[in-house]
């Protein structure tokens, strides 16, 4: 089974770049401990309920977020090929630019360099257990995950921090196989049961997100698997012996974490869906917790 992972060179690639969305210098909850979370720009998933829209699609450059943005900090830029320029110190955060995008983009994107982004994980490790690349779906730039990861595994001072993926599971064995000897652990969504569910949901089938829960949990690096529950919507209660039966295959270590539909940031027609109660989230909690025999994680706040 080891034999399967494929080693990297050894070499870094310190100037590899990766187009980045945000950063949260500090998160407990997007892995073990205190953790610097960097989202990258771009999905492969259209989920219906997407809070995050806006890191779906790469900007093309069209320009009509420039016009809207009411402190001037976009901007085209004087190269033959316009592209839109964002300068960070003028902008205020409003997100009229967002509004206004008709390509669920987002001009606020920053490249960084693997060096770059290494000098900032440097500044905060004294208070970090370490570093999760985030979404968007992050494995769209592994090659950039690989660097950075490999830039963080060999620097001594960097010895304390652990590299997580929070991933909606496409990723494909084989780039699996690459990032392993590099990564620490995983965050993984399953959100529907039945194939045609998922492809409802998020427009892909979930053969490969399955095939990537067994294969970390099989190399020790499945840390979390969450689970979205949208009451009436999709079919993890109706499926509950069956998500059960599979989770229980699992290893006891790994956290099941069961996330509740809400309206934050979605757009289209899951508006109109109920949200999911704290009543409806505990009476599915319950029922799992019987099936499972083990405990789950379930969300603090309800919008
Ligand atoms: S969020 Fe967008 S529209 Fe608002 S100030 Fe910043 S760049 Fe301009
Ligand atoms: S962020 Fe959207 S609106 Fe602005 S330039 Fe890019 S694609 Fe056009």
């Amino acid at each position: 089974m080891v034999d399967a992972i494929t080693q990297q060179s050894n070499t870094i690639n310190y100037d590899k770049t990766g187009l980045v969305s945000k950063i949260l210098t500090f998160s407990c909850v997007d892995g073990p401990g205190n953790r610097l979370v960097i989202f990258l720009q771009g999905c492969n998933y259209d989920c219906i309920t997407c809070h995050n829209p806006h890191t779906i699609n790469h900007c093309d450059h069209c320009g009509d977020c420039v016009e809207p943005c009411p402190t001037g900090a976009l901007a085209f830029n004087d190269s033959p090929n316009r592209k839109v320029i964002w300068n960070e110190a003028l902008c205020t955060q409003c997100d009229k630019c967002i509004d206004v995008c008709p390509s669920k983009s987002n001009p606020k994107i920053t490249t960084y360099s693997v060096e770059k982004l290494l000098e900032f994980t440097k500044k905060h490790a004294p208070f970090l257990s370490g570093v999760t690349i985030s979404g968007g779906e992050a494995t769209l730039q592994l090659p950039f995950i690989i660097e950075y990861f490999k830039a963080i595994k060999s620097e001594e001072s960097l010895g304390h921090l652990t590299c997580f993926i929070d991933s909606n599971g496409s990723l494909s064995e084989q780039g699996w196989n690459k990032v392993l000897p590099y990564l620490d652990g995983t965050m993984i969504d399953l959100k529907a049961w039945q194939n045609d569910t998922h492809l409802w949901l998020v427009g892909r089938e979930n053969h490969r997100v399955l095939h990537s829960i067994n294969l970390l949990a099989q190399y020790g690096k499945l840390h979390e698997v969450r689970l979205l529950y949208i009451p009436n919507k999709t079919d993890l209660l109706s499926e509950i012996d069956a998500v059960s039966e599979y989770l229980k295959t699992l290893p006891e270590h790994v956290t099941i974490r069961l996330n509740a539909f809400q309206h934050h940031g979605v757009i289209g027609e899951a508006l109109a869906w109920d949200k999911c109660s704290k009543v409806q989230m505990e009476e599915f909690e319950a029922k799992l917790i019987t099936k499972l025999g083990r405990p789950v994680i379930t969300p603090s706040v309800y919008t």
